[in-house]
């Protein structure tokens, strides 16, 4: 029998909006409908609401507002980093260091400002859950030679293992060698605290669907100065880096979603760090020989974990069957039904690789979750 009520673990692909961000955004549909380029009283609303959401983001990341320009989602402010930095790129210095474990968003643009003779992009290497030693980061720049290193695109937080980086140490490596450090902070925000500026980090990427904001808005904290060109020209929104009339609702749901992560972070890390504990426990009795792809110091919501001997799509469709949504990779990969390509540059063998499944607990989750998960583990084992 399935369950009737569905258990949701598969944040890391995406997070429910939650209620206050559905009711903030339907709000604004019907009465913040106006232009906020706009001088009469509709436009002013529409344009005040963006201003209090633009207020609460730069609140959570840890930057002045003017480091904010709202755009479609995570990849979108990746991609608008990059197109910001062309003018900067000279023949002798166009190296974009990078690791092998980054999300697609990051590594195809590379890949296509590589192929088409922009850029050279070096790598730097992980551990099998994607983190970067400080030593390692060091080498690579002393290797390729400072002066030719632009910026280096790093992953955060891994959106498969839960990976972190140690943002201080790396940021100290890349301020003194004069290269922009750009980190892909998609799955970091709204699961860890940041704060941007404190760390003199350049360039974040953020994507609200990722912790309860609307689907299709994101926003790049980038240093100001440093965005040479937009990625979409048009009329003057966002100071000119990025045309277009502002998506309005989701910008306030947004809004919504960084002043709850903010205020609520301490109450849902203290939850989910006990719940993980809890499923880790849980899965090692009715699992004996489950394996963890984890760091215990890394996002603490995300559990990789490898059921020896079952694919780990056979699995997340038997747990699907049973009311339980979990992902076997990366959400922009399912579907392919292939090994992770991350996860394999990162050292994880293709057999290790087909057999995980990735828990990812979202902000709201009911008290059983752990027992629920069991128990149906241990009906599918026997
Ligand atoms: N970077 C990471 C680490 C991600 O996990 C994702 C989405 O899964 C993205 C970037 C892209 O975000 P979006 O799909 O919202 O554009």
């Amino acid at each position: 029998m399935p369950r009737k009520a569905r258990l949701y673990i598969d944040a890391n692909a995406t997070v429910p909006p939650l209620a206050e961000v559905a009711q903030a955004a339907t709000e604004a549909m019907a009465s913040a409908w106006g232009n906020p380029s706009s001088q009469h009283t509709e436009g002013r609303a529409a344009r005040r609401l963006v201003q209090t959401a633009r207020a609460d983001i730069a609140a959570l990341l840890g930057v002045p507002e003017t480091w904010l320009t709202f755009t479609s989602g995570g990849t979108e402010a990746i991609n608008m980093w990059l197109h910001g930095l062309r003018t900067a790129i000279t023949p002798a210095r166009r190296v974009v260091l990078t690791t092998s474990g980054e999300h697609p968003a990051v590594r195809m643009p590379l890949a296509h400002l590589a192929e088409t003779g922009t850029i050279d992009v070096e790598l730097v290497p992980t551990d099998r859950l994607g983190r970067i030693a400080s030593s390692d980061l060091e080498a690579a720049i002393a290797r390729i030679g400072a002066p030719r290193v632009l910026t280096a695109m790093l992953i955060a937080a891994h959106n498969e293992t839960g990976g972190m980086q140690d943002l201080a140490a790396l940021t100290a490596i890349c301020k003194s060698h004069g290269v922009l450090a750009f980190f892909d902070g998609v799955q970091w925000t709204g699961k860890a605290p940041i704060d941007i500026g404190n760390l003199g980090i350049d360039g974040w990427p953020v994507s609200f669907h990722k912790f309860g904001g609307p689907k299709g808005i994101g926003v790049l904290a980038a240093r100001p100065g440093v965005l040479q060109s937009p990625l979409i020209a048009g009329g003057p929104q966002e100071k000119r880096r990025r045309g277009g009339t502002e998506n309005v609702p989701g910008i306030a749901g947004a809004g919504i979603a960084a002043k709850l992560a903010l205020s609520l972070l301490d109450e849902r890390r203290a939850r989910w760090r006990q719940t993980l504990n809890d499923l880790r426990a849980g899965l090692r009795l009715v699992w004996p020989d489950v394996e963890f792809v984890h760091d215990e110091l890394g996002l603490p919501q995300t559990l990789l974990t490898r059921f020896p001997g079952w694919k780990g799509t056979e699995m997340a469709q038997r747990l699907d069957l049973e009311g339980i949504a979990v992902s076997t990779g990366s959400a922009c990969a399912s579907g392919a039904q292939r090994a992770s390509e991350a996860l394999l540059r990162m050292g994880i063998t293709e057999a290790e690789a087909e057999e995980l499944v990735r828990f990812s607990l979202p902000p709201h989750y009911s008290d059983d979750l752990v027992a629920e998960v069991c128990r149906t583990l241990s009906d599918i084992r026997n």
